[in-house]
């Protein structure tokens, strides 16, 4: 299984800014990445189009929507469709983002339907999940991410694990220089495992769990080295293509 490597912009970066930034990121890592790694980007949606035609023929760069509403097209102002975002030449989405659940109020319902919408259209999902820590400090950590992985139930298994990664992204660790400990990740990313498990009794083992949550340059190789744990998913370092670069890389 390939590990993967996902740098999430956020709502940062104009046109150029991106395609400056995607361009280092290229030329530092082409030549030097591993076969078993696979580096994703979500820049703003400003950018992807840029972006897009920013990066050589054959990159080893993949992008990626950090959002999009559960419709082919229609009257949903402010909003856009799975096919927009293959349309610029992204394979991948983001869902559930804490972000997108804390900030903006979305929930399991609409996540659900993100989830199956954007699948049945081509794109690949990366689901987020994670608890608060007032949550964690309350012993709710798995039944949060059971509650959380519980959107996936109705989905079909046949070859599910090639569509669909999770990012287990700790809310209290996103963007507060605040890392989970090993142990935490590991136990985490354990729970999640079997979660999956139960929902998909085949594919469960081989859907990748990418941790989130403060990855650096300087912790991305013990991170990666947790059992269960194939891929980072990561926002304030990645913006720069130096630190990005040297974690996309880590440990290789
Ligand atoms: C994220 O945006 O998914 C994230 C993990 O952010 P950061 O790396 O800044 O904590």
């Amino acid at each position: 299984m390939k590990k993967c490597m996902a740098a999430n912009w956020k709502m940062f970066k104009t046109k150029k800014e991106a395609v400056d930034t995607v361009q280092q990121l290229e030329a530092s890592i082409d030549s030097n990445l591993p076969s078993d790694r696979e580096v994703l980007v979500f820049p703003p949606f400003t950018a992807i189009s840029a972006v897009s035609d920013a990066l050589s023929e054959n990159s080893s760069i993949q992008l990626g929507g950090q959002n999009f509403y559960p419709a082919s097209e229609g009257a949903y102002t402010g909003e856009i469709s799975p096919e927009m975002l293959l349309d610029l030449n992204c394979t991948y989405a983001l869902v559930g983002h804490s972000e997108r659940r804390h900030v903006i109020k979305e929930f399991e319902e609409i996540i659900s339907q993100k989830v199956d919408f954007g699948l049945q259209s081509g794109l690949k999902i990366i689901l987020c999940i994670g608890e608060t820590l007032e949550e964690r400090n309350q012993g709710k950590l798995q039944e949060i991410l059971q509650k959380q992985i519980s959107v996936l139930q109705d989905l079909s298994e046949d070859n599910i694990s090639a569509r669909l990664d999770i990012a287990y992204e700790p809310v209290w660790a996103i963007g507060t220089g605040e890392v989970a400990g090993p142990g935490e990740i590991q136990e985490a990313h354990g729970m999640v495992r079997t979660l999956l498990q139960n929902v998909f009794p085949e594919e469960g083992e081989k859907i990748r769990i990418l941790y989130g949550g403060s990855v650096k340059p300087d912790n991305t190789a013990e991170i990666i080295s947790i059992d269960n744990v194939d891929g980072v998913l990561v926002g304030g370092a990645s913006l720069y293509a130096d630190k990005f670069s040297q974690i996309a890389l880590a440990g290789s």
